[in-house]
């Protein structure tokens, strides 16, 4: 059986919802990012018209293609970048998304301090921690989170607050309860945390922000 966009929207919204109250928190506490990596325009649109508005991709390049046509359509509709950005892209990014989930980096914090500049406007950031030690999904060092904070605050840059990826296959409770502790420590009202498959146990742990594909578009090809 297949299920409409509005409906997966719907029962997403429902678990936001649960979550919330076990956890006594409002709902408009939680931003629900719909993240539409790899899935086309027309899937796109029919969540934009159930009155979801915040969305994410992960890689610059794919955005540019499908995102210009749908903002001039949907000129409210909010994007956000929750993939690695190379130095490079970061002007690009800058243009294009109003929110970066990803700064892990000093090099990236004086690529994006430039970018603002240019550009004339600045977006908040959540700095990426490697909450797993798992070098190869980006995110900054726990150990190195002091002085990147720092660095980035130096430098102008928004902070919005923290962000990570749980390893895959295992409890992601523990990692979540760090991330949130560390955005305490740092004053950081921000926790982009939780995706398809635990959300609810993020928002329970303090999520500002759930990241969430699979659950809103069905599985990626
Ligand atoms: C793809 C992706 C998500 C969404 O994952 P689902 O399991 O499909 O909900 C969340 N965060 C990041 C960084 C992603 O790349």
């Amino acid at each position: 059986m297949t299920t409409s966009a509005a409906e997966r929207l719907d029962k997403v919204r429902e678990e936001i919802a649960k979550a919330c109250k076990i956890a006594r928190r409002e709902p408009s506490e939680v931003t629900l990012v719909a993240v539409s990596k790899t899935h086309p325009a027309q899937a796109i649109t029919p969540l934009i018209e159930a009155g979801q508005m915040v969305f994410g991709e992960n890689r610059v390049q794919e955005a540019q293609g499908k995102w210009p046509a749908l903002r001039e359509k949907f000129p409210d509709v909010r994007l956000h970048l929750v993939g690695q950005l190379q130095s490079n892209k970061a002007e690009d990014a800058v243009a294009l998304f109003d929110c970066v989930h990803s700064l892990d980096r000093p090099s990236l914090v004086a690529a994006l301090a430039k970018a603002f500049d240019k550009a004339g406007r600045q977006v908040p950031c959540f700095v990426q921690v490697d909450i797993g030690a798992e070098a190869q999904k980006g995110g900054c060092a726990i150990a190195d989170l002091p002085a990147l904070l720092a660095e980035a605050r130096a430098a102008g840059i928004p902070l919005a607050g923290l962000m990570c990826v749980p390893p895959f296959g295992i409890e992601p409770a523990p990692y979540f309860a760090l991330l949130a502790k560390l955005a305490d420590d740092h004053g950081l009202p921000g926790r982009s945390m939780g995706m398809s498959g635990d959300f609810p146990t993020a928002i329970m742990l303090g999520a500002t922000h759930v990241r969430v594909g699979t659950a809103l578009f069905g599985e990626r090809g």
